[in-house]
């Protein structure tokens, strides 16, 4: 799992295909993802004492397959490597070869 959450990732399957957003959480455990209003359904939702009720969008999880990396530096979707820089491992773009990674 090489994404992280707050990464941009463009989806490149099903109805959001080619949409950029913002990872808002991660679930290495699953291999899945979520992306900031993408892979939305319509939830219904029981009303509570903060919510009246009524249909809400809610983004489902994508599996991490589906999503590529934006990289930060060159702007492209691209794969990722990692390299070793001093004891930390860091997420590096295939395409510029440059560290994606905040160091
Ligand atoms: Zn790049």
């Amino acid at each position: 799992m090489n994404i992280k959450k707050g990464d941009t990732v463009v989806i490149l399957s099903g109805k959001d295909k080619d949409k950029k957003g913002k990872v808002s959480k991660v679930f290495p455990e699953r291999g899945k993802l979520i992306v900031e209003g993408l892979n939305v359904a319509k939830r219904h939702q029981k009303p509570t004492q903060k919510f009246p009720g009524g249909i809400i969008d809610k983004s489902m999880p994508l599996t991490a397959s589906k999503v590529m990396l934006v990289c930060s530096r060159c702007s492209k979707p691209t794969r990722i490597g990692t390299k070793e820089v001093g004891d930390r491992r860091v997420r590096v773009c295939k395409k510029c070869n440059e560290i994606v990674d905040k160091v």
